[in-house]
């Protein structure tokens, strides 16, 4: 079996593996949270990097044979640290939501207090939410957005901080179409004496490319996954300012959370950091805002509703109630029509998560495809024709019509990586 390649060994995953691959090149992929990577990216990960054990950190391992293990390791903190600005980087975390588990346990104790937003406002499960670890086991108190600006309402921010005292503040999420104001969040922070951590799971591309500002300067620690606008492998990064606060994160990640590193991963990440030090990443993360408000201006234009009015970065969120529909049929009709997106709650939803009354769109993975605002216009059409059909109660036709012009449009502009 050793030299056989997956095909032979297992032709069943590898079938369903090139179908995926299919799938992938078919689709306007339009899921804020994920991305196409490279070619080199893609390689890095399937590496025999997989089968070598490295618990701790370069210089301190409980294994031999790390001569090669450290230099990549290392490389990859120096990229990181590079690239974002900071003194200090962990590039082990498993992905973002270990990432975060590890600043509860570098700065708090069971039953301490943290200060997130709520994830029916766009924060993410690990700040705090009820059905978390993180809602569980820790005191958490949410804040959300103005009902009339779909923003974060730094007045209650501040308040609930100076009521609650929290330990540990996050700021950043999953569902936020608008910069997120880190010197407000780190006044707040350190008013009530609490350590500050800024998730950038979602922006990470766009803060290295400069679209976004950067938290540096202003949050104690930075979480971040590396698979978002990121454009690397599925994983994570920790960073810091301070000796302080990059060794409590240390500790936390190995031993206090995890065992051995996942070093393929490791290689991936700094493959995906050193193409985001070039230049045509800056051209990137700006093109992936334009389009983003391309096609928000054309949806806004349609009528759609969109949650704070805009966006400010690479994700749109929708209100679908004037249109007649929840969240999730109108994601399932827009799948079949090839424009992969997916149901969220909007800011002061009144569904249900399952069945929410909004859906999330981001331009990352089609703006790696190439795509500029002509086609983020186009796609907005097709989203608008297939949510009004669907409402109409006779959508078919039109999913078959719109399904065959995206086919069209993919075939012209080839994904990063897929063969
Ligand atoms: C995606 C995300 C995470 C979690 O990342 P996983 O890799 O899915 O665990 C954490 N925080 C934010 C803000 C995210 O968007």
């Amino acid at each position: 079996m050793a030299g056989n390649s997956l095909n032979s060994v297992d032709p069943e995953i590898a079938g369903l593996i090139t179908a995926e691959e299919r799938r992938q090149a078919d689709t306007v992929k339009l899921i804020a949270s994920e991305n196409y990577v490279s070619k080199a990216v893609l390689e890095a990960t399937g590496t025999v990097l997989t089968n070598k054990y490295s618990e701790g950190y370069a210089g301190k391992r409980y294994y031999e044979g790390q001569q090669v293990i450290d230099q990549i390791e290392t490389i990859a903190v120096e990229r990181a640290k590079s690239l974002f600005g900071v003194n200090h980087a962990n590039v082990q975390p498993y992905s973002g939501s270990p990432a975060n588990l590890a600043i509860y346990l570098a700065f708090l104790n069971p039953g301490d207090t943290v200060l997130g937003m709520g994830l029916p406002f766009g924060g993410h499960l690990t700040h705090g939410w009820s059905v978390s670890a993180t809602g569980k086991w820790f005191n958490s108190v949410r804040y959300g957005v103005r009902k009339e600006t779909g923003r974060i309402d730094m007045d209650e921010v501040r308040a609930l901080a100076l009521e609650h005292r929290p330990k540990l503040i996050f700021c950043g999420g999953t569902a936020i179409p608008r910069t997120i104001d880190f010197p407000a969040f780190a006044e707040v922070a350190r008013e009530v004496g609490a350590v500050l951590a800024a998730d950038i799971a979602h922006i990470a591309g766009l803060v290295a490319g400069g679209a976004h500002p950067s938290p540096v300067g202003h949050a104690d620690v930075i979480s971040t996954t590396t698979h978002k606008t990121l454009r690397g492998p599925r994983g994570a990064m920790l960073m810091a300012t301070s000796d302080e606060h990059a060794t409590a994160l240390n500790k936390a990640v190995f031993p206090g959370l995890q065992g051995g590193p996942h070093n393929h991963t490791t290689a991936a990440i700094a493959v995906a950091l050193h193409e985001a030090a070039q230049p045509d990443f800056k051209a990137y993360a700006a093109q992936v805002v334009k389009n983003a408000q391309a096609l928000a201006d054309e949806l806004a234009g349609r009528g759609f509703d969109l949650v704070s009015g805009g966006t400010d970065n690479h994700l749109i969120l929708m209100d679908l109630t004037p249109k007649g529909i929840g969240g999730k049929p109108a994601a399932k009709a827009l799948d079949r029509a090839g424009l992969e997106t997916n149901y969220n709650t909007v800011p002061f939803d009144p569904r249900k998560p399952f069945d929410p009354s909004g859906i999330r769109i981001g331009t990352p993975s089609v703006t790696s495809r190439g795509m500029g605002e002509a086609e983020m216009r186009q796609i907005g059409a097709w989203i608008d024709e297939v949510v009004t059909a669907v409402a109409k109660g006779d959508a078919e036709d039109v999913i078959g019509r719109v399904h065959r012009e995206v086919s069209d449009l993919t075939a012209q502009f080839p994904a990063p990586g897929l063969s």
